[in-house]
């Protein structure tokens, strides 16, 4: 294997060390080429201190060695992350993980605005534009609304619904496929939108459907809730060991 392309932006790159059985951040070290040679070839952790100027077995001292469980590196090929089964602690202060003191530093309380949680919530306010559209087009079935399409819609009746979805359901297909084939990063902007329009053609037209139908949206959701309740469950099945 070519050691190399690690150690091509740098001599000495991080190792970041990982314990298999706990998922634990144990510590972080720097590896030169030669201390991964001889982790490879031994099956224990290699580093270089940075302090000593020297190649360093974990352990040697202190018999708290690392075995090497795995080795894989970052997506850019400058940083390695090594899984572990640790002997004792791994910090030399005694510790089991050098990273003990938690908000040593600095501890952010939930006063600083939290992007994730806005982020879940601009998703909740997904989930209710289709609601919100869907009770809108119920409002329009009930109460005939001067220039409304989707009163239209409900005076042609089923067929003309039916072939309005059909008609905006190949739109979509062909929207999807004019953007696999755009020429350029321009087009393949215009081509993401038209997709995006489309398919919002086509979920509004469907709730039109299912209005006409009287299928209530809580009803969809249920069903969707429940597959993905099977999914997770399969999932789980995938992730237990079978074998014995
Ligand atoms: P050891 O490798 O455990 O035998 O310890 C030898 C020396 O390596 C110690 O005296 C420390 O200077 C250094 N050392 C060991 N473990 C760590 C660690 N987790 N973080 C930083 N330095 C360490
Ligand atoms: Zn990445
Ligand atoms: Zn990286
Ligand atoms: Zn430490």
């Amino acid at each position: 294997m070519d050691l190399t392309k690690f150690f091509a932006k740098s001599p000495l790159i991080p190792a970041i060390i990982q314990e298999k059985r706990t998922n634990e951040v144990l510590m972080l070290a720097y590896m030169n080429e030669e201390s991964l040679k001889k982790t490879l070839e031994s099956g224990y952790t290699w580093f270089f201190s940075r302090s000593r100027n020297e190649l360093w077995n974990k352990g040697a001292t202190s018999g708290h060695f690392q075995k090497v469980v795995s080795i894989t590196s970052d997506c850019d090929d400058d940083t390695l992350l090594i899984l572990v089964e640790q002997t004792g602690p791994a910090c030399h202060t005694g510790n089991h993980s050098c990273f003990y003191e938690t908000g040593d530093i600095v501890k952010f309380d939930d006063t600083v605005p939290d992007k994730a949680e806005n982020g879940e919530k601009a998703l909740k306010t997904d989930d209710e534009a289709l609601s919100d559209l869907y009770q809108v087009v119920l409002d329009r079935k009930a109460t005939f609304t001067e220039g409304s399409y989707t009163c239209y819609l409900f005076e042609k009746g089923l067929d003309k619904i039916l072939k309005k979805c059909g008609e905006e359901c190949s739109e979509v297909l062909i929207a999807a496929k004019n953007l696999s084939s755009a020429a350029d990063e321009a087009r393949a902007k215009e081509a993401r939108e038209d997709v995006k329009n489309e398919i919002c053609d086509l979920l509004y037209h469907l709730t039109v459907l299912m209005a006409e139908q009287n299928i209530p949206l809580d009803d969809i959701n249920q069903i969707l809730k429940e597959r993905s309740r099977k999914i997770g469950n399969l999932k789980k099945f995938h992730e237990t060991d079978h074998s014995s």
